[in-house]
């Protein structure tokens, strides 16, 4: 197939609000510094949703997907090697940061800050080949972070979170925290809140609560490590004497927002403990008002910190820690639904129920089925 045009279904989200369609592009050979990958797994994140659901403008017509795990199938002039030096060849399994960056800008070159860069996309035109791996192909673009899979290491652990993984890593070297982190609750248990249960157990906390309204998020959040969980129908009052039994009289150390809702806010404040930090991600979206009395900031030596996205950086670090941590906990599992390209409306469906803990795009599968 070398040097020939290949065609591929993509998923394509022709405007806000939705539905998806089922689009074909023909995809030419790579270009320089390109590479062509066929797509294992690409990741329903929640962000998805957002876009079918119309929250926010993009240059409609895209394809979805900035998910992505792929098997190299030809690679563009010049390529070589993976962004981390790795040497790398048609047949091996790769994963990427969803960004191009233009490597020229302020952000990209001062701040180091690649997904604040003014000129990077998380999606590209629908009738131009790409990174969306709502796609039986993609051309991943020169200045992308790509990384080979290590061996042994499978697409599914390391799909499983999404950006969800790198956006925690990222979040914990914001919240800085240096020394113990021996308490933590976290708000949500999607896959922003999971990936903050394995990184809360990278990092030593003897305490990882759990707060979701969904008895199923709670169950992997359990498996992966969270050491007590709270369901949402628990009222607050009750919610807040839990956590203070779990954690103690100094409160949690760290509070993690990954629902997403407003009204997480400022019961998370609430719950931050003296000298704590409140680290805000999965409010992404759900924009609005929330009051809070800001003396409590001051009294508890409290530090609210926000971040958005990751860096490529948090991609490899993120990459291996699934390599590593599948070794010992049944990351694959977390992927609860599998969809091909045509089905992508039915797996933005099943993440917005709630019913799917993860769902990927799988190309060639032929229909949703529970793993
Ligand atoms: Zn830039
Ligand atoms: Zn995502």
């Amino acid at each position: 197939m070398t040097g020939q045009a290949r065609a591929s279904r993509v998923a394509v989200l022709a405007e806000g609000g939705g539905p998806v369609d089922s689009g074909r592009i023909e995809v030419p050979p790579p270009g320089p510094g390109q590479i062509l990958a066929r797509t294992l797994l690409g990741g329903v994140c929640g962000t998805d949703v957002h876009l079918r659901r119309g929250d926010f403008a993009l240059p409609f017509p895209v394809v979805l997907g900035h998910e992505g795990t792929g098997v190299v199938e030809e690679l563009g002039a010049g390529v070589t090697h993976d962004a981390a030096g790795v040497e790398l060849v048609p047949g091996d399994a790769v994963y990427w940061c969803p960004i191009p960056p233009c490597h020229r800008c302020y952000y990209c070159t001062v701040e180091k800050d690649f997904s604040s860069c003014p000129h990077g996309a998380w999606f590209h035109p629908a009738d131009q080949p790409g990174w969306g791996s709502y796609a039986d192909l993609v051309t991943l673009p020169s200045g992308m972070a790509v990384y080979r899979i290590p061996d042994g290491a499978s697409p599914e652990a390391v799909i499983a979170l999404g950006c969800a993984l790198p956006a925690v890593l990222q979040g914990f070297d914001r919240a800085g925290l240096p020394g113990v982190v021996d308490s933590v609750v976290i708000q949500g248990a999607g896959p922003i809140g999971l990936s903050a249960v394995l990184v809360a157990r990278q990092r030593g906390a003897r305490t990882i609560v759990v707060i979701d309204q969904h008895e199923n998020r709670l169950e992997t959040a359990r498996e992966l490590g969270a050491t007590a969980t709270i369901p949402l129908s628990v009222d607050a009052e009750r919610r807040r004497e839990r956590v203070a039994e779990l954690c103690g009289p100094r409160g949690p150390r760290l509070v993690v927002e990954a629902a997403g809702v407003l009204s997480a806010f400022g019961e998370g404040v609430d719950l931050a403990g003296h000298n704590g930090c409140y680290l805000l991600i999965g409010l992404w979206s759900g924009h609005g008002a929330a009051s809070i009395d800001p003396t409590v900031v001051v009294h508890k030596n409290l530090r609210i910190v926000g971040s958005c996205y990751a860096q490529p950086e948090h991609y490899y670090r993120a990459m291996n820690l699934a390599a590593r941590l599948e070794r010992t906990i049944p990351l694959a599992r977390i992927i609860t639904h599998r969809f091909d390209v045509a089905e992508a409306d039915a797996a933005l469906d099943a993440v917005e129920r709630g019913d799917a803990v993860k769902a990927v795009i799988s190309p060639g599968e032929a229909k949703e089925r529970e793993s």
